[in-house]
């Protein structure tokens, strides 16, 4: 590898040709804050927060996109810089609200602690701000543009998700970022993945806060209330109380959840095992009988979403199947309704999902199976640190418990359906038992697991081969259809999930800022510590846990049969108000 020897802050080093004097300064141990620079997606020289000085240049240069040549001597905090930044933050906060007293993001802002590091909370540049209104028409996401800094890395976020549905309005004083012609967020086509959330450096962007209804429910006598968690909340709760990414807090969430007051804890993880019973089936019955191939999933309702707005023409493609968030609560409103003698109007399903398109998904048409929805809550990882937090939970204090059975045992396979290809995964350790039927030895499908965004790999089952593709991150996903429809690719199946990396990056997973997320591996850390789970399993195959043969005995009978499909399938719309 080429190399580029300089000097940073007196110091020689020696770094790839080709890095960007950020980059440089980090192989060296410095860090040089950023605001709106996002490796790869945003790398746009803004903010000017990055500024250092460069000995030679008539001016200083934005760290984030200077490149770095041979026998350059770069300063990083000299007096000119820490004023340049100063003034920089003070300008940012004379168009700012400052209300960090109250804001979701406070302790976790990149602004609010850049502030703190530079000694600026009043600003010399006090006068008008820019007008603006809280856009808060959409299920699953608030605007407050007094909060925004105009990075742009919403905007980039939404483009890489291949929607583009927020940009830079008008210009100079009253620059803002919005939908075209200012529309509301609920009247564009926002498939509500929630990735411009996680990109947000302040509190411009914010889920949905539901927490308050959560806590009314559960201080209401009259109401069953009933949670349950999915497969990724484990590996990244943590982080909201200082955890390294990637542990698995399970049982400090298991106890949390029960110490919050929730009648019943249960595990998403049920549901993804049924998931695959309905999925696998109807993977089988589709080879089969001549059904419409590639099968493509659809656990992921930002994928769903993006799918009946953009590509319509894929929706008999899209697997029947519920996702596991709605499968769970149909058969807590159900099955286990009736076991209990509950009427199911009395019950409160809460869910813990990695994303804020779930929040949407609780809304959809035909997600009733009782006559009452589904799921009536959908909150975010976010969401429940806060109400641990609220309810004086000490997190890291708390010994590790259980889910309470049936709807809270689950199998490796399930837990893996948090990351890019644990659902494909999980659904070969199933179909291919039952192509083959017999109990097959192979239970690792390590072609399609790792955070590229497209995987492909090819599994002779049963004398065939299966043709599988595995892609998340909705740019891949563009492109993937595209070969499809052009006949470039054929699949037998092919697993979508909405955000890149799968639910272990969803728009609803804790924030980690750009300072880590620029040079941490952070998806395969999450990723990983699923992996692990799901090694540590002893059932390891959706169709061998025992808890959901009891539910097909009493309730469902077989996967595919009436019940199961009044219950667990559903149907999509080309979709044409948002
Ligand atoms: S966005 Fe950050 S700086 Fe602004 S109010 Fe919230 S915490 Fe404070
Ligand atoms: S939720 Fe997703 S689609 Fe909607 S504006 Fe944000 S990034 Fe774009
Ligand atoms: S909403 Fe957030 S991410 Fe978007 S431009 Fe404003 S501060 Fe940046």
């Amino acid at each position: 590898m080429d190399m580029v020897n300089l000097k940073i802050n007196g110091m020689d080093i020696s770094v790839p040709k080709g890095s960007t004097i950020l980059e440089a300064a980090r192989y060296a141990g410095i860090e040089i804050p950023t605001l709106c620079y996002m490796r790869e997606i945003n790398e746009i020289g803004a903010c000017r927060i990055c500024v250092v000085e460069v000995k030679g240049a008539r001016s200083l240069v934005a760290a984030c996109v200077y490149p770095v040549n041979e026998g350059m001597e770069v300063f990083t905090n000299t007096p000119t810089v820490r004023n340049s930044r100063k003034m920089t933050l003070e300008l940012i906060l004379s168009n700012h609200d400052k209300k960090c007293l109250s804001c979701v993001r406070s302790g976790n802002c990149e602004l609010q602690k850049l502030c703190k590091e530079y000694g600026v909370d009043e600003s010399r540049y006090d006068g008008a701000m820019t007008p603006s209104e809280i856009d808060d028409s959409a299920l699953h996401l608030v605007r407050n543009n007094k909060k925004c800094i105009l990075c742009r890395r919403c905007v980039a976020a939404c483009r890489e998700q291949y929607v583009g549905v927020i940009g830079a309005n008008a210009r100079g004083f009253d620059t803002n970022i919005g939908c075209a012609f200012e529309k509301k967020l609920a009247d564009v086509p926002c498939i509500s993945c929630g990735q411009c959330i996680v990109e947000c450096p302040t509190g411009a962007l914010t889920e949905k806060d539901q927490i308050d209804e959560v806590f009314a429910a559960i201080a209401d006598p009259t109401k069953h209330v009933v949670v349950h968690t999915a497969p990724s909340v484990r590996v990244t709760l943590g982080e909201c109380f200082g955890m390294p990414i990637g542990s698995n807090v399970e049982g400090k969430m298991a106890a949390a959840l029960r110490r919050l007051g929730f009648d019943k804890v249960f595990d998403t993880d049920f549901g993804a095992d049924l998931t695959i019973m309905e999925e696998a089936n109807e993977f089988v019955e589709r080879v089969k009988n001549g059904g419409v191939l590639p099968m493509i999933t659809s656990c992921s309702p930002g994928w769903v979403k993006f799918a009946e707005t953009f590509y319509p023409d894929f929706i008999p493609n899209l697997s029947t199947c519920k996702s596991p968030q709605q499968m769970q609560g149909a058969t807590i409103k159900t099955w286990y309704a009736k076991k209990n003698g509950i009427d199911p109007k009395d019950i409160v399903c809460v869910s813990i999902m990695p994303c804020t398109a779930k929040k949407f998904e609780v809304k959809r048409d035909n997600q009733s199976a009782a006559g009452v929805p589904d799921v009536d809550i959908a909150l975010t990882t976010r969401e429940l640190a806060r109400m641990i937090d609220r309810a004086g939970i000490k997190f890291d204090l708390l010994p590790d418990e259980k889910f309470d059975p049936i709807l809270g045992e689950s199998t490796g396979a399930a837990v893996i359906f948090g990351t890019s290809g644990g659902v494909m995964e999980a659904a070969l350790r199933t179909a291919a038992d039952w192509l083959e039927n017999k109990d097959l030895e192979n239970v690792d499908y390590q072609e399609i697991r790792g955070m590229a965004g497209v995987k492909e790999a090819t599994y002779h089952v049963a004398g065939m081969d299966v043709k599988v593709a595995v892609c998340s991150g909705l740019t891949n996903v563009a492109k993937l259809l595209d070969a499809v429809r052009a006949g470039e690719k054929t699949y037998h199946f092919i697993e979508v999930m909405c955000c890149p990396g799968g639910c272990i990056n969803g728009g609803g997973q804790p924030i980690q800022p750009a300072s880590v997320r620029n040079f941490v591996d952070v998806k395969g850390l999450r990723s990983k510590a699923l992996y692990a789970a799901d090694k540590d399993m002893p059932v390891r195959k959706s169709h061998q846990n025992p808890a959901i043969k009891v539910v097909y005995d009493e309730f469902f009978g077989k996967p595919g049969s009436h019940v199961a499909h009044e219950v667990l399938h559903t149907a999509y719309v080309k979709r044409e108000k948002y």
